[in-house]
């Protein structure tokens, strides 16, 4: 297929599609709500596959410039004594921290670079309507523009408007797992060095990290709640109600959160559906099957699913129904174990009971002396490796 695509959303999904399709000789628009690119967010890591992926995409030298190099975490108890550690390198690169882990912000910064010059980016602005006939969508932008696409991507999240727009309501689709997860950055008082701290209280947890300054991160076990997206003040003030009391250094870290440049918060949710495409609409990321940032697994997903689709646009020429099956044929399986393996984490994450975070702590310990420990790591690699890449040529001129 040649033609016009848009892209709805500049995160990760958006512009890793964007190069992709951009390698293959399509002319691209993203639209981008936000007036600029989001900074923000925590490490993102990259698996297994992920890391061919973004090799087969010429950008591993530009992504691992761009990493955090973190060297290890620890367990910490409220008054800062380390618990149990687990170093980087414990178990090869593909444990709890990836070899390639990099802020989601310079991720999405590193991915925009790449594209900025071949492609048209509209920031500040969203799909208001989406009309498609025989020959492609019709799309009315909210600041009044309307442009015709051949094909339109949901790549825009969580709370995607394409997908409620086109595939029905949010709720249709979005799962709640039982967890707030909150992310911003602080000075780094505790004078980090490549390190983080973890300390957690039942139900609840907290901790902070030497990335840029430092980044404060905080997880807490709640039903879903009727919280807006878009609502930092009402987000801020949820996150310092179900912190309150809590020990360690939160006190200190939630004086922080109203200088905060890139406060996010956002529940720990799965995105399911039958089919990520309808028409000439399609979905990508985590708007078409968020894993959870639990999996560990959301951006893998995003980059992964951004180079199969753009493979098989360009393998299938102009018949774009082909294309989009493909793409979910050759996904659906990856995606459904890393849903699997996400739900399973977000389980034993927060602990309820003291009893709970003692054991957990105790694992911590123990697994980092077991002789052979990298087979604990077998079912981990097989999910993050569960897909066969296809090798989609990129034309020489690219
Ligand atoms: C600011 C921010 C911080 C994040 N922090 C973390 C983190 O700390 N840990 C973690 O695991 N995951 C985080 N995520 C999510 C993570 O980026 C994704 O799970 C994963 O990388 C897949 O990315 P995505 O591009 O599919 O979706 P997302 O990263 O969610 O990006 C969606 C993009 O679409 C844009 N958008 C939304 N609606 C519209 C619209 N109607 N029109 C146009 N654009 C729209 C959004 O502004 C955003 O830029 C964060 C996302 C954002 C946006």
């Amino acid at each position: 297929m040649s033609g016009r695509i848009l892209i709805v959303g500049a995160s990760i999904a958006g512009p890793a599609l964007a190069h992709c399709l951009l390698q293959r000789g399509f002319e691209v628009t993203v639209v981008e709500r936000a007036p600029a690119l989001r900074p923000g967010g925590q490490a993102v890591d990259a698996r297994g596959v992920t890391n061919e992926v973004i090799r087969r995409m010429g950008l591993d030298q530009r992504i691992r410039a761009a990493c955090t190099e973190t060297a290890g975490a620890s367990y910490v108890d409220r008054n800062s004594r380390r618990l149990a550690s687990v170093l980087a390198t414990d178990f090869g690169g593909d444990g709890y921290i990836a070899e390639i882990e990099i802020l989601r912000g310079d991720l999405s910064r590193v991915l925009h670079d790449a594209t900025k010059g071949a492609t048209e980016y509209l920031f500040g602005d969203r799909v208001e309507a989406l009309t498609e006939d025989a020959d492609g969508v019709a799309v009315r932008f909210a600041s009044g523009i309307e442009r015709r696409f051949d094909l339109v991507v949901g790549a825009d999240g969580l709370h995607s408007s394409v997908r409620s727009m086109v595939f029905g309501p949010h709720a249709d689709h979005v799962r709640h797992l039982g967890h707030y997860l909150a992310f911003y950055t602080v000075p780094n008082h505790l004078g980090l060095d490549r390190w983080a701290l973890g300390y957690s209280e039942p139900g609840r947890t907290a901790g902070i990290r030497s990335i840029h300054d430092a980044m404060a991160f905080f997880g807490f076990r709640s039903a879903g709640l009727d919280l807006d997206h878009r609502d930092l003040d009402a987000q801020k003030r949820l996150l310092r109600e179900r912190l309150a009391g809590m020990g360690w250094e939160v006190p200190y870290l939630l004086e922080r959160l109203d200088d905060a440049p890139d406060f996010y918060l956002d529940q720990c949710a799965q995105v399911r559906m039958d089919s990520w495409s309808r028409g000439r609409v399609v979905l990508l990321g985590d708007a078409a099957f968020c894993p959870s940032p639990l999996s560990g697994q959301g951006t893998g997903l995003a980059l992964v699913g951004a180079y199969v689709l753009a493979g098989e646009l360009a393998a299938a020429r102009n018949d774009h129904a082909a294309a989009l099956s493909a793409y979910e044929r050759r996904m659906r399986e990856f995606v459904e174990r890393n849903q699997k393996m996400g739900r399973a984490h977000a389980e034993r994450y927060c602990p309820e009971s003291r009893v709970a975070i003692w054991a957990e702590i105790q694992v911590i310990r123990a697994v980092r002396h077991l002789p052979g420990k990298s087979l604990l790591m077998r079912p981990l690699l097989t999910v993050v490796n569960g897909i066969e890449l296809p090798d989609y040529p990129v034309p020489a001129a690219s």
